[in-house]
């Protein structure tokens, strides 16, 4: 593995989570939202989040994809097959990581299409240059600097996930990673 600076560990990640939970009960009450976890890269995030909101929370699950190796294709694939209906519903997008906010927007307008009354969003981690976006969550775990990041339900090409802390990638993974890049496909929307 070629792993470089150390970001978080995952205690101070799952002290966060709990705060978080506890901000988002407080903010909704009794009347708890629809929970939309972003797959992939929100799927520790959104597990870990849910189990302490108690069990009437609504939970589904989006998959969504635009990162290509480490950088944005520009386009968001799979929202087209996010039929839930959603009427009348307050929603809540859950998402690992706000990066150029084209995944939180797209999300958003979907779930207001599908009849959402009231979008807000949350996310584990804030890139620092995403600081200034329109789109922005009421609830962020923690602001990174703009470095590619793995751990915690984050990948690079699959791998990584499983680590329980959040690291950034080395220059010299980065590095192979161009290199590799030639031979990943761009996600393709039907
Ligand atoms: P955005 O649409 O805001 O550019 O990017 C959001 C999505 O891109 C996230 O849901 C995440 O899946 C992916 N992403 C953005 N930055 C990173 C990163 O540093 N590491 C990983 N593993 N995924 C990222
Ligand atoms: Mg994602």
């Amino acid at each position: 593995m070629k792993l470089g600076e150390f970001l978080l560990d995952s205690s101070t990640i799952q002290r966060r989570v709990a705060e978080l939970a506890k901000e988002i009960g407080a903010y909704y009450g009794k009347e708890l939202p629809t929970i939309i976890g972003l797959l992939d890269g929100g799927l520790f995030f959104v597990v870990d989040l849910v189990r302490q909101l108690g069990s009437d929370v609504r939970v589904i699950c989006w998959r969504l994809r635009s990162y290509v190796g480490t950088s944005s294709s520009g386009r968001v694939c799979g929202l087209e097959v996010c039929q839930d209906d959603l009427r009348g519903q307050r929603v809540l997008l859950v998402d690992d990581i706000l990066d150029t906010g084209r995944t939180l927007e797209s999300a958003s307008r979907r779930a207001w299409e599908l009849g959402a009354t009231e979008v807000e969003l949350c996310v584990l981690v804030r890139k620092a240059s995403s600081s200034g976006l329109s789109c922005q969550p009421r609830w962020i775990g923690f602001e990174i600097p703009d470095v590619f990041v793995v751990g915690y339900g984050m990948d690079y090409c699959g791998r990584y996930r499983t680590l329980p802390s959040l690291w950034a990638l080395s220059p010299a993974e980065e590095r192979i990673q161009a290199a590799e890049r030639t031979t990943i496909q761009s996600p393709r929307c039907r």
